[in-house]
């Protein structure tokens, strides 16, 4: 199979709080050929969401189990919590020709990176820092504790910035979407994956 045959992969990664999931559902709603890949994690579901739909919820064995059978492509520790990336999802979906999209945090976007340099990498960044704050805050489920692990982490992450393909600023969602698109698009168009 060539290269252009394959389906391409997508990271789309930024702070926590930016936006990601916000963006991802839009993409989807709009009917975005990109398939969803469902993470799976050790972190308590919040209310509303359902095993198999928002993640893979696991308990801490299972989950060390999904790492020393190799089931996750990538892997990270967030704020007390694992989050990691099903493999075979993602190799399925590539292998068929078709996009898959992963909406992860930076330490994984950078394991990703070492395994498949060729993925597109997307940073969605926030207006500022302060924005970011008002948003995690206003999302009304993290703990003032909580809120503060997450701002540190959020402050490191934008540094790594320079290690994607793209940034995208999510000033607003729809506008966010179309760049998205946009550059999804311009990479299905290059020279060097024909
Ligand atoms: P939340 O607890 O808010 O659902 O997610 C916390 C962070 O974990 C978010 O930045 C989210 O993008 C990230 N995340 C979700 N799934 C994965 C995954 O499979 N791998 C990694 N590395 N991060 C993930």
């Amino acid at each position: 199979m060539s290269f252009k045959e394959k389906g391409l992969l997508v990271v789309l990664s930024g702070p926590s709080g930016v936006g990601k999931g916000t963006v991802c559902r839009a993409l989807r709603e709009r009917g975005t050929q990109l398939n969803y890949s469902i993470s799976a994690t050790t972190r308590k579901p919040r209310e509303g969401e359902i095993n198999g739909v928002h993640y893979f919820f696991k308990t801490r064995e299972q989950f060390q189990k999904m790492i020393e059978q190799e089931k996750l492509l990538e892997w990270a520790e967030y704020v007390g919590n694992c989050y990691g990336t099903p493999v075979d999802y993602v190799h399925k979906m590539i292998e068929s020709g078709q996009d898959v999209i992963l909406e992860i945090e930076v330490q994984g976007a950078l394991q990703v990176k070492k395994k498949f340099p060729e993925a597109l990498f997307i940073f969605l960044a926030p207006p500022n820092l302060n924005e970011l704050k008002n948003r995690i805050v206003g999302r009304g489920t993290e703990t003032a504790e909580l809120i503060e692990s997450r701002m540190s982490v959020a402050k490191s992450e934008m540094e790594l910035m320079q290690n994607y393909n793209y940034v995208v600023e999510n000033d607003q969602v729809l506008k966010a979407c179309d760049r998205i698109e946009a550059i999804v698009l311009a990479e299905h168009c290059r020279v060097d994956r024909l």
